[in-house]
């Protein structure tokens, strides 16, 4: 990695924040911005680079959060900006669907070559990463003229109406926000570390959702599996290997449209382009966003051309999907990631804050840590009840928000994720420098022993 940082990489917050401006701001947000939608941080953002973020009031945090796995090459990637500004100045939108541009085609051409498997692809785009999920299910129906989709425990697809129903989680995804779409159904995932017999295989696990699906379902009334390779909300859950091949496997066998969703695992945060790139899997669609365009709104299927190509014409788009600017930012993403070595960033991530956090683990003994898991710089720790972790496994959500807030408080930026609430997840740039990351890493390890 070779990265001229815009920011000075360093953390340092005044003892007391949110400051003067952040107060400011925060009072004319109660009166004008809907209550419902919530921030991690008190602060208001001035200015971001590489692992940094300043806000308002001169204070500067360590981001680990990447504005959920967005900003993969930072926030203000100079390719990224460069390339934005380059094609602003010409067309700021014009809706592909009535005079279409070379950056959508361009994108498409990238994220064919890009994705898992030889065989002939193509791309549709959106705005969203539920737009994507929901546009994968309408392809997916199209093209096996079945009705039934299948997710899995644990799961996060998003928040509009299809993407909710496929969602696990109830609070606060889906709370009240009810009537659900129809023909979702929902089988058990694989989680290691929460399974009642510790010896299951992934393969195994596969089987005892496969024989739901046929048992509860009907293989041949199921258009579409969908899954996230690593689960991102639902608490980063790496699957026991076997697991993804042996599902992808049955759905080969029966006529089913497997969707790996990597709209959180996709460019090079797991170390590969892909989470399923690491058992080898190859699937018939994919969607993506997050991390795609450096921050700018993009999303994309793609999949096996013949799916695609299933869909009549006109029955796919949107008014802003694949917009001109968030293409051009796309374009600069990935070649950032491709001359910078992003995977290979992303393994040393994760070798340095498993080796970091395991030698932790090690030393509290039976502590607060039940598991540390993930790929390259998607990396998550879940905490127990302390002594629980060989036994019961108790989710400790109090702990890890007292772990989170003092990170906070200490100026590093920490998310928390998982159905039970007790996951802690690291998502840092993949741009972050070693010194940052150790920073932030001393940080959380004070945090982790001063809540042990
Ligand atoms: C974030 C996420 C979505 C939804 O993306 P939005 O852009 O918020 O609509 C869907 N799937 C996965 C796996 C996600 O992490």
């Amino acid at each position: 990695m070779d990265i001229t940082y815009r920011l000075e990489q360093k953390r340092q917050v005044l003892k007391d924040f949110p400051g003067p401006k952040s107060l400011e701001l925060a009072a004319r947000r109660a009166a004008s911005v809907a209550k419902g939608v919530a921030s991690t941080v008190p602060v208001y953002v001035a200015d971001a680079d590489g692992g940094i973020i300043h806000d308002v009031d001169g204070n500067s945090f360590i981001d680990f959060g990447s504005g959920i796995a967005v900003t993969t090459v930072g926030a203000s990637d100079a390719a990224v900006v460069g390339a934005v500004k380059e094609q602003v100045e010409h067309f700021t939108h014009t809706c592909f669907m009535v005079s279409p541009y070379e950056g959508y085609v361009a994108v498409a051409e990238k994220l064919n070559q890009l994705t898992p498997g030889e065989h002939e692809k193509r791309t549709v785009l959106f705005n969203s990463g539920a737009e994507a999920v929901e546009n994968a299910v309408k392809i997916a129906r199209v093209a096996t003229g079945r009705n039934a989709v299948v997710a899995f425990d644990h799961a996060y697809h998003g928040r509009t109406n299809l993407t909710m129903g496929l969602t696990a989680k109830a609070m606060p995804y889906k709370y009240g926000f009810g009537p659900f779409a129809s023909e979702i159904y929902r089988v058990p995932m694989s989680y290691p570390f929460r399974e009642e017999n510790p010896q299951i295989t992934g393969k195994e696990a596969a089987e005892r959702a496969i024989l739901m699906i046929q048992k509860q379902i009907g293989s041949d009334q199921v258009a579409a599996i969908i899954i996230e390779p690593v689960q991102g909300e639902g608490g980063f859950i790496v699957p026991a290997e076997g697991f993804l091949p042996r599902i992808a496997e049955f759905a080969k066998e029966n006529g089913i449209v497997f969707i790996a969703d990597e709209v959180q695992s996709g460019f090079c945060r797991t170390g590969e382009w892909f989470a399923v790139q690491h058992e080898g899997v190859v699937p018939d669609l994919i969607t993506t966003a997050k991390g795609i365009a450096g921050g700018m709104p993009l999303s994309a299927v793609t999949g096996r051309a013949e799916l695609l190509d299933a869909v009549h014409g006109g029955g796919l788009g949107g008014t802003y999907g694949g917009n001109p600017v968030a293409c051009a930012a796309a374009l600069a993403a990935i070649e950032t990631m491709e001359t910078q070595d992003l995977r290979g960033r992303a393994r040393e991530i994760e070798s340095i804050v498993k080796g970091r956090l395991g030698t932790l683990r090690d030393e509290l003994g039976d502590g607060i840590i039940g598991d540390l898991r993930g790929r390259g710089g998607m990396l998550a720790i879940e905490f127990v009840k302390k002594g629980s972790a060989g036994t019961t496994k108790q989710p400790d959500a109090e702990v890890t928000k007292k772990i989170a807030d003092y990170c906070l408080k200490e100026g590093v930026i920490i998310l928390t994720c998982g159905t039970y609430g007790n996951v802690i997840r690291l998502l840092p740039p993949l741009v972050i420098g070693d010194e940052l990351l150790a920073d932030g890493l001393d940080v959380l390890e004070a945090a982790i022993r001063a809540n042990s």
